[in-house]
């Protein structure tokens, strides 16, 4: 495969019918890392009729869920083959450390795994009692169709594995768009698919940008289903797109994270080590670019101002650097388009009354952080309040806002005040309270004394604005599927309903 051959339709790797390409480029010195195909309609047009010929042919539809698990599992053992060089791609291309380059790629191991096994030990459908010993009534699952899959670049081989690993076990076909930004893993990803044995047309890839490639496969009438990660302004304009067709749309969404903190949890030493240290992974693990970022501390007028202190003090000690640098903690943002945005929230926030404790500029230069790179150093924003615009909207950066709560209700209240709904936590040394705290909290995730795991046994999805249907969890399979109620009457009689 040349450099621009990026384009995977039909079994073939090829350049963009119009020979475009695209620089993707290191976020940590600004210098390319690669050169992609920029792919267009003709192309998008090209491996949507791939994915329709592939599932109407039927082959891939009817093969036994065994098969298809097995396949599953051998893409698994491959991630694990291609462990360092996949992680190294990831970190390089997202900026993101080399380490979670690693943790991506075990997760991503783990989701084909459980999808494989979750498909294998449903059997074949459910029966229904109908109320009669002469029907024989049952509900199956089929698969959905041609897959159109979107992706962002804060997660790239993340992402594309939640939609790929269900799609595939399902008895669809795909054409999965990566981010322009960050698509070098999903190339690969696509790669072990093919060595794995996927068959030609089941599984493809078009890189390019998401107006025209997303955009078409929003609206084109031969995909079946959307599954779309990413913002919440693209997701919308896939939603109108996929309207006019009828076609199935998962939206997995930003998010704008509460993490609640009440006194109690920080009564002992541990106790408030454990809330700070998981507050600042909570915030800036990955330059605070998750969309469940707990970019909201939410915390309990008495201990505010010693946790806000020591909450900077160790923002100030991470060090920012090249991910792939060792001891480097925090990569640089993926883009300077996303360094701008955090600089404009940050000032926003700042003219609206918020008090800077730490961070609020690109770090100096240094070995590991190139002056070209789109370094900008952890912050804390004090004293916020939910009229600021960096509490309202997703920044995507690596902002940490701080409120402050008096009751349980207004905890309640404020964790709340979003038009998202991804994830929260609270934290708490009284159980009772965890409980129904977590219970009132309107989000997909709520953890309870803990902040970022997820298990791809466990649904993950959006309450609001985050987003329509759930990832992962028997949910992230059924997305992918089309229930199916079989009636077989064994003894069929006229119904004489019409009497003539
Ligand atoms: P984005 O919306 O800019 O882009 C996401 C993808 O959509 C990219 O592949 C892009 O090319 C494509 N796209 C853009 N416009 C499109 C259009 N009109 N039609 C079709 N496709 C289009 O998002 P991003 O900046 O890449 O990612 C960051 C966002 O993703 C954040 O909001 C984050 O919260 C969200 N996200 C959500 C989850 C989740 O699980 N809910 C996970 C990761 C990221």
């Amino acid at each position: 495969m040349s450099a621009v051959e990026t384009i995977h339709v039909d079994g073939v790797w090829r350049a963009a019918a119009s020979n475009a390409q695209r620089e993707v480029l290191d976020p940590a010195d600004a210098k390319t890392l690669a050169v992609v195909a920029e792919g267009g309609v003709a192309d998008t047009d090209a491996a949507v009729a791939a994915a329709r010929r592939a599932f109407d042919a039927g082959s891939w539809p009817r093969t036994p869920v065994a098969e298809r698990a097995a396949l599953l599992r051998r893409v698994a053992d491959l991630l694990q083959r291609d462990r360092e060089a996949i992680a190294l791609i990831e970190s390089r291309d997202t900026g993101k450390t080399l380490e979670e380059g690693r943790v991506d790629v075990d997760d991503v191991t783990n989701a084909f795994r459980y999808f494989a096994d979750l498909a294998l030990n449903e059997g074949g459908g459910r029966v229904v009692d109908a109320g009669s010993p002469e029907i024989h009534s049952v509900v199956v699952h089929e698969p959905v169709g041609v897959c159109a899959l979107i992706t962002p670049w804060n997660y790239p081989l993340l992402q594309a594995s939640w939609k790929i690993a269900p799609a595939l076990v399902a008895g669809n076909t795909f054409v999965i768009k990566p981010s322009e930004i960050t698509p070098l893993s999903t190339v690969h990803l696509m790669k072990l698919l093919v060595e794995a044995g996927l068959p030609t047309g089941v599984g493809n890839v078009v890189t390019g940008t998401g107006d025209p490639v997303g955009a078409r496969l929003a609206e084109h009438p031969d995909v079946d289903l959307v599954s779309f990660t990413g913002g919440l302004a693209s997701g919308t304009k896939v939603m109108q797109a996929a309207a006019p067709t009828v076609k199935k749309v998962a939206l997995e969404l930003g998010g704008k994270n509460p993490n609640v903190v009440f006194a109690d949890a920080c009564a002992t030493d541990e106790g408030f080590d454990t809330a700070v240290d998981q507050a600042l992974n909570a915030a800036f693990i990955h330059s605070g670019q998750v969309c469940s970022a707990g970019a909201r501390l939410i915390i309990e007028e008495p201990v505010r101002d010693r946790f806000v202190a020591e909450l900077a003090r160790r923002a100030e000690r991470i060090k920012l650097g090249r991910g792939t640098e060792p001891g480097v903690e925090c990569g640089p943002l993926v883009s300077a388009a996303q360094l701008a945005k955090t600089e404009a929230y940050v000032a926003s926030a700042l003219a609206e009354g918020a008090v800077l404790r730490c961070g609020g500029a690109r770090p100096e230069p240094s070995e590991t952080r190139p002056a070209t790179g789109y370094f900008y150093s952890p912050t804390v924003l004090d004293l916020c309040h939910g009229e600021m615009r960096v509490v309202r909207e997703e920044t995507f950066g690596p902002i940490l806002t701080v409120e402050t709560f008096h009751t349980e209700d207004e905890a309640v209240a404020l964790a709340n005040d979003t038009e998202y709904g991804l994830a929260g936590a609270v934290w708490t040394a009284d159980a009772g309270r965890a409980r129904r705290v977590a219970g009132r909290m309107r989000h997909g995730t709520v953890w309870i004394n803990d902040y970022h795991p997820y298990l791809p046994q466990a649904e993950w999805g959006g309450f609001g604005k985050s987003g329509i249907g759930r990832e992962l969890g028997p949910s992230g399979l059924d997305e992918y599927r089309e229930a199916k109620h079989v009636y077989q009457n064994l003894a069929p009689r006229p119904v004489r309903w019409f009497k003539g």
